[in-house]
Order: structure tokens, then C-alpha cells, then sequence
């Protein structure tokens, strides 16, 4: 399948529905190919401007879905409608692929308590799922060079990445082209909501797009990283759209 794909701000985001996007990774799971899937939104867009070789890797990934409502919203400025794609839920339906067509999973981050009893329960939710690697994410340099050891042995076919961005895709970038079949995607803080330790935002904030309003009440620490960088991004956006339309 062609990508369709359209850069915000010089990052490319791939236009596939939820649906199409599940599907062009089933077509790389098929053909045993490997993959790096980023999920996307404008705090990573700000640091792929800032930190080129961030940006480098952004833009060098096999797939990049829009999570959240504001890579929607800048798509929209441009005149784009586009289906946000929340990478929590892309996840979810990769691991449900996994277990019925018989692919080995992995999972890597969080703190060791959670990443344990997310695996406990995605094992209660899919039991037919074969996850074959598991270990939580703090690690010094040594240590990861033996977690690198370890994964390329085992090498599962989908690997989730929950170190929070942009350290699960500088771990990714480093490692995907020593493991060629495996796809690995980059999944921020799903543990977390999947050990239930955290609860993501009830469905009509989430409906709203404003899941991310909800977890900045939650966890003020949050603020900090979202303001200015939102409103900032949204104005870029439009100077962008502007420029263009101008030509
Ligand atoms: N994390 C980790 N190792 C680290 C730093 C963070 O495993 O060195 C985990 C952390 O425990 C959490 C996730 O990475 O589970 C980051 O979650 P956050 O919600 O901050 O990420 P986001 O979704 O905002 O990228």
C-alpha cells in the first residue's frame, strides 16, 4: 500500500484511517518485515524541531500516526480531515492481531510492578497471546546493552516501547536495524493504563478530544510540558498554512 502522508511543520504524518493504518501494518507483519511505528502529537513535532537528530528519526519512520487531537487539528488548518488515531488503542488492536494470528510480543518499559501486571492482564485479556519478552524500562548503559542482547535473541515480532518519547524512539532507531523483523512501536505511558494503575480519561472527554486536558488535571507536572508548546505549535501551524497558500 502507497503512504499517504502529509508534513506538519517538516514532519511527515501518514493520512490512513485507524483502519488502513492496521491494515499497512498487517501487510509488514505478513511479509515478516520490520517497522518503526511512531505515534505522533506536537510535543514531539517541538522536539524534532529542536533536536535534529530527534527529527531525523521522526521522519525516518515506516509509520506515523496522528495520536491525539492536536496533529488533528493542525491537519484540519491545513484542510485535511483526519481520523485521530490515540496510539493506546492502535496497540490494543495490534495485540489483538498478535493472538489470532499467532505473532510473539514483547514488552519493554515502565516500572517493573507495572510492566508485570499489564502483561498479567493483557495474558487474561488474549490468552492465546504468546508474549516472550518482558522487562521494565530503568536501565543504565550496561544494562542495555544486555537488554539489547536479549531482545535480539528472542526477537519478538512486535515489540511495544514504553519509555515516553523521544527515549523509546532513540532506543528503537538504535536497535531496528539489527532486529529486520521485528516492528516495534513506541507506546508512552500505556502500561501504565493497562496495569491499571492509570485510568485514562472517562469516554466524553475522550470523544471531545480532550483526554489530554483531563490528564493535565490529573498530573499537573503535565502542564509544563504541554503550555506553551500547544498553542505555540497550533500558531506555527497556521504561519505554515499561510505560507503556503501564498506560495
Ligand atoms: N519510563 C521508563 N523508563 C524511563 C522513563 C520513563 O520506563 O527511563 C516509563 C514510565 O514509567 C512511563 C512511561 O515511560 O510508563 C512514560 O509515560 P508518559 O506518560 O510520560 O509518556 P508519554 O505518553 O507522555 O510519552
Amino acid at each position: 500500500m502507497q503512504r499517504k502522508k502529509e508534513p506538519v511543520l517538516g514532519f511527515e504524518v501518514d493520512l490512513y484511517s485507524f483502519e488502513e493504518a492496521l491494515q499497512a501494518v498487517n501487510g509488514y507483519l505478513k511479509e515478516n518485515k520490520g517497522m518503526q511505528i511512531v505515534t505522533i502529537n506536537p510535543e514531539m513535532i517541538s522536539l524534532g524541531k529542536k533536536n535534529s537528530d530527534f527529527g531525523r528519526i521522526l521522519n525516518s519512520a515506516d509509520l506515523v500516526i496522528p495520536d491525539g487531537v492536536g496533529i488533528k487539528l493542525a491537519l484540519k488548518i491545513k484542510g485535511i480531515e483526519q481520523e485521530n488515531i490515540p496510539g493506546i488503542e492502535f496497540s490494543q488492536k495490534l495485540i489483538k492481531l498478535c493472538e489470532l494470528e499467532n505473532y510473539t510480543i514483547g514488552l519493554l518499559g515502565a516500572k517493573e510492578e507495572v510492566v508485570q501486571q499489564a502483561a498479567k492482564n493483557i495474558r487474561q485479556e488474549y490468552p492465546n497471546l504468546n508474549i516472550t519478552y518482558i522487562r521494565n524500562g530503568y536501565f543504565d548503559a550496561q544494562e542495555q546493552e544486555i537488554i539489547e542482547q536479549e531482545l535480539k535473541a528472542v526477537a519478538p515480532r512486535v515489540l511495544f516501547v514504553a519509555l515516553g518519547a523521544p527515549k523509546q524512539e532513540f532506543f528503537i532507531a538504535k536497535l531496528k536495524e539489527e532486529m529486520p523483523s521485528t516492528i516495534f512501536i513506541g507506546v508512552g505511558g500505556s502500561f501504565d493504563v493497562w496495569s491499571g494503575l492509570t485510568k485514562r480519561a472517562p469516554e466524553i472527554w475522550q470523544k471531545m478530544g480532550l483526554e489530554w486536558l483531563y490528564r493535565t488535571i490529573k498530573e499537573p507536572s503535565r502542564f509544563k510540558r504541554i503550555f506553551p508548546a500547544l498553542p505555540l505549535f497550533l500558531v506555527r501551524v497556521i504561519i505554515e498554512a499561510i505560507r503556503e497558500k501564498l506560495g
